[in-house]
């Protein structure tokens, strides 16, 4: 495994890799990297031939107020996690390799990038936007892996990736979750251990109402109170809601489409999100047997219809 500080050496390297033919996976991260980044990681690791980690706390995507300056960092242990998960290229810039002086073209997203987290942290998502950018044309990977845990940061990153044209494949990895349901964050090692145990109300009430609807509940409103009803142990809940899982619009009345159940509250001086997905099972047929099935109910009509009449 090779780690690279510079975006001169990471790209001559690629270019070697590049010109043999593979094809090349890319993980970004910030970093205190935990078993939720392993799973992109592995996933990355089982496609492509060989998987780029970057890990750079990005400043642009964090407000004046937030946590930048205390944001955990282990990069002993990461290197240690991304080799033992078979990385074969590891970026680390520092803040100036990124933004050097004069920097100032920034990507601005649209509306799905406006509810949720975008109304509470004005501007993360163009922070967010533009660094994945630069980190896509500096990597150049065929895929690049991201978790359901930021789902509104994947909804962007598809959309940037849809309307600018860049030629790369995203795929969302599952969140991956403490056994008793708490989702897996680098923000998690803020929580004192009585606002560990706090944080568990987030994920059981999203886990709730993914169970009502799993037994057929539809009403949005009976699903976010199922969720509520169980989140009442954290300081401050800055939105539950339930959006449209593709274009991120409010899901009102009966939930028809695939639905996303988000949510961010406060534990402590803790921010945490989490969101469950909301589809309709699917049927207990596959298309195959769906067509085997509609072909012999022709057949019986047809037959039938044939059939000599009494008269
Ligand atoms: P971060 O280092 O927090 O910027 O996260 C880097 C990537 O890891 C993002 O695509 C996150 O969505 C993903 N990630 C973070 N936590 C989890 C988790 N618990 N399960 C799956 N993916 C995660």
């Amino acid at each position: 495994m090779l780690t690279f500080r510079t975006i001169k050496s990471l790209t001559e390297s690629l270019r070697g890799y590049r010109a043999a033919g593979l094809r090349v996976g890319f993980v970004p991260t910030m970093g205190f990297l935990h078993a939720g980044h392993r799973a992109l990681i592995v996933e990355s690791v089982a496609r492509c031939d060989i998987t780029v980690v970057s890990i750079f706390v990005n400043p642009t995507q964090f407000g004046p107020n937030e946590d930048l300056d205390r944001y955990p960092r282990a990069l002993e242990q990461d290197h240690a996690l991304c080799r033992n998960a078979g990385v074969s290229l590891i970026f680390v810039p520092d803040a100036g390799e990124i933004y050097p002086p004069g920097f100032q073209t920034t990507i601005e997203p649209g509306p799905v990038a406006e509810p949720l987290c975008g109304a509470i942290r004005p501007g993360h998502f163009r922070g967010v936007a533009t660094v994945v950018t630069k980190l896509f044309h500096i990597v150049q990977p065929e895929v690049a892996f991201f978790g359901q845990k930021d789902f509104q940061q994947c909804t962007v990153i598809r959309q940037l990736v849809r309307d600018l044209n860049l030629p790369v494949e995203i795929v969302t990895v599952p969140t991956v979750r403490e056994p008793d349901g708490l989702a897996l964050s680098s923000r998690n090692s803020y929580l004192s251990p009585v606002d560990r145990q706090r944080a568990r109300c987030l994920s059981q009430g999203l886990l709730a109402a993914q169970a009502a609807y799993g037994q057929g509940e539809r009403d949005s409103g009976r699903l976010i109170a199922i969720a509520r009803a169980q989140m009442t142990e954290v300081d401050q809940l800055q939105y539950l809601e339930l959006r449209d899982a593709r274009t991120l619009e409010a899901a009102h009345g009966i939930v028809e489409q695939p639905a996303a159940l988000c949510v961010a509250a406060s534990v402590g001086a803790t921010r945490l999100i989490d969101n469950v997905l909301l589809i309709p099972p699917p049927t207990a047929l596959s298309d195959h047997e769906l067509e085997l099935v509609s072909h012999a109910l022709d057949r019986q009509a047809t037959a039938s219809a044939n059939e000599p009449r009494p008269s």
